[in-house]
């Protein structure tokens, strides 16, 4: 599998240190699948920077509802103008995510699009929704590659969020999405090859991961030590911390893998 990082900081730039960082959104070449995990804002910029065509995603898994992972629409009409201008491109995407996505996403396209409410015109790739929280733990097929979403924790408890598992050809990938502490995630991160974490409190907030919902380096490292991680890559950088320092955090917790903090067009091979 490879793994292309599009967004490794988070919503707030203008910090020193998250220059360049945009928000989160990665695509993991899968066998012959490309997998976009999350969609971030003017994520196509940043896909046509790394050599992708836009049009040719056709499998998203979005981690939770919050903006910062979640401009859906405007990736979405970004397609329905190519395929407009140009002839059908994109014809379908599958749309993997928690409940309250996949409950609530037409009414939020109703808000923006109320000319088109029920995307009737042909130009709009057809949707095919995958609710991925009812049960807490769902398995798909992607190609491939085995698909198992994890709820986490985060937003102190009122986010519907889910860290994701891939599996091909005995190589295991792990998005965590936003997360705080919680058996799930130490459960989906088992014996990843690697695990695409996030660590988003500042390390000596330690409450965080009990309260909203992020990891502190040192926690993420705990996770990673316990859960047999061989490469464990940070991302949802906030520039509050170097990235020295959260290292040197997340290696307190006796994690001896490998350790990665992502900036944005890093490439990584597994
Ligand atoms: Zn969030
Ligand atoms: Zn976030």
């Amino acid at each position: 599998m490879k793994l292309t990082v599009l967004g490794s900081g988070t919503c707030g730039s203008q910090i020193p240190g998250v220059q360049n960082r945009f928000p989160p959104a990665f695509v993991l070449e899968a066998g012959d699948c490309k997998i976009m995990f999350d969609c971030s804002e003017a994520v196509r910029f940043r896909l046509e920077k790394a050599g992708f065509n836009y049009v040719d995603i056709n499998h998203l898994c979005i981690s939770h509802a919050h903006p910062d992972h979640y401009a859906l629409v405007h990736f979405l009409q970004s397609i329905g103008c190519i395929n407009s201008w140009l002839g059908p491109r994109n014809e379908r995407i599958d749309v993997y995510a928690p409940r309250q996505i996949t409950d609530n996403f037409d009414a939020l396209w109703a808000l923006y699009v109320p000319d088109d409410p029920h995307r009737k015109n042909r130009i709009w790739p057809d949707l095919k929704f995958h609710p991925m929280s009812n049960p807490d733990r769902c398995v798909m097929m992607i190609g491939d590659a085995k698909l198992t979403s994890f709820s986490v924790y985060h937003g102190f408890g009122k986010v519907d969020a889910c860290a994701f598992r891939v599996e091909l050809n005995g190589k295991v990938f792990v998005y965590s999405g936003d997360t705080g502490e919680g058996d799930s995630i130490r459960e989906c991160a088992r014996d990843a090859d690697l695990f695409l974490c996030e660590a988003s409190a500042r390390i000596h907030d330690v409450k965080n991961p009990f309260e909203y919902g992020h990891l502190t380096p040192a926690l993420a490292g705990d996770i990673a030590h316990k859960s047999g991680v061989k490469h464990m890559v940070f991302f949802h950088y906030t520039g509050l911390n170097t990235d020295e320092e959260m290292i040197a955090d997340c290696r307190k917790s006796g994690y001896e893998g490998s350790l990665t903090v992502a900036k944005d067009f890093d490439v990584l091979e597994f």
